[in-house]
């Protein structure tokens, strides 16, 4: 497959991107990632970001697809996706939802036995077949299908989607357009000013090839207030991974002493440590009340790595 690629700003069209920072992939001959920033509306994306959706990018859900739905549904998921249902019901008028890029369908499965009329739907053949694998009413089309109705749906999840998006604009304003009139949009992406990206730089995880786009509070309410009449009344950031910790003690040894593998094992290892930490703080309260605090003083400043963002639809 030939890549058309685009170097302009891919919320804005600007040509007046200042170059931010570089990222050698290590290992897998991928090359490097150039991040640019946007001197006209400041969102930062990938120097050469591919016109179309990319599928070898995603070939990673073909390995799972003989997983039964109890081993690829992880429990802690399906606690935190209930959560976020349960806080959103009060928000949204009727129950039809949309969760656009759903991946593997662990949302639309959780909604749909929380009571929703829960759809999704996905562009990856392998999470689609996943999914359908499952029986959950996903469908392989992207967000302009005719099929889809504007003005139908009461909620419209977007989680960790907008980043891959090629078009972020046009996108977030068909979303609106399908969106009933007061409808709700669900939207998570990481935050590019979050203490965890500055601490780790081009290190940071959420920098890689499948992540053309990259937001902050003020970016992504750009985005989305001036391609849409959706209005964001709420966004909250959260979370701070062990792998800024690690990087804020005194080192033991120092960078140059480890190879590429050695930093690789070191990811996985946090990785790893970051998704027990998870665990821990699920059975215990007083873990919970830390990570409580810490994730209000985060909100505060803006700060968390994760953002999520609520906005509502016109009348
Ligand atoms: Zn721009």
């Amino acid at each position: 497959m030939t890549l058309q690629i685009k170097t302009s700003c891919i919320t804005c069209g600007s040509d007046k991107g200042k170059f931010l920072l570089n990222k050698a992939l290590d290992g897998r001959g991928e090359g490097e990632i150039n991040l640019f920033q946007c001197q006209n509306c400041q969102t930062v994306y990938l120097q050469d970001w591919p016109l179309e959706f990319v599928p070898e990018l995603y070939d990673y859900y073909a390995s799972r697809f003989h997983q039964d739905k109890q081993t690829l549904y992880e429990p802690i998921n399906d606690s935190r996706l209930k959560s976020v249902l349960t806080s959103l019901k009060p928000l949204v008028k009727g129950q039809k939802m949309l969760d656009v890029g759903c991946g593997e369908g662990q949302f639309v499965d959780v909604a749909l036995r929380c009571g929703w009329d829960a759809s999704g739907i996905e562009l990856s053949d392998s999470a689609v077949a996943i999914c359908q694998n499952f029986g959950l009413p996903v469908q392989k089309i992207d967000l302009f299908d005719q099929t889809l109705e504007t003005n139908s749906f009461d909620l419209i999840t977007l989680s960790e989607v907008i980043e891959h998006i090629s078009h972020p604009a046009p996108f977030i304003a068909r979303t609106a357009q399908l969106l009933k009139p007061e409808g709700l949009l669900y939207l998570t992406t990481p935050n590019f000013d979050s203490l965890d990206r500055r601490i780790l730089g081009a290190d940071w995880r959420v920098i890689h090839r499948e992540h053309l786009s990259y937001f902050t509070p003020s970016t992504l309410k750009y985005l989305i207030e001036n391609n849409t009449n959706l209005k964001v009344f709420y966004i909250e950031t959260k979370h701070f991974s062990l792998e800024s910790i690690g990087r804020l003690r005194p080192k033991i040894l120092p960078d140059q002493d480890l190879t590429n593998n050695d930093n690789q094992i070191k990811t996985i290892e946090t990785v790893e440590r970051d998704q027990l930490l998870r665990h821990k703080i699920e059975f215990s309260n007083s873990l919970k009340i830390i990570k409580f605090g810490i994730n209000k003083m985060l909100n505060l400043f803006g700060l968390g790595s994760a953002m999520v963002s609520l906005c509502r639809k016109n009348s």
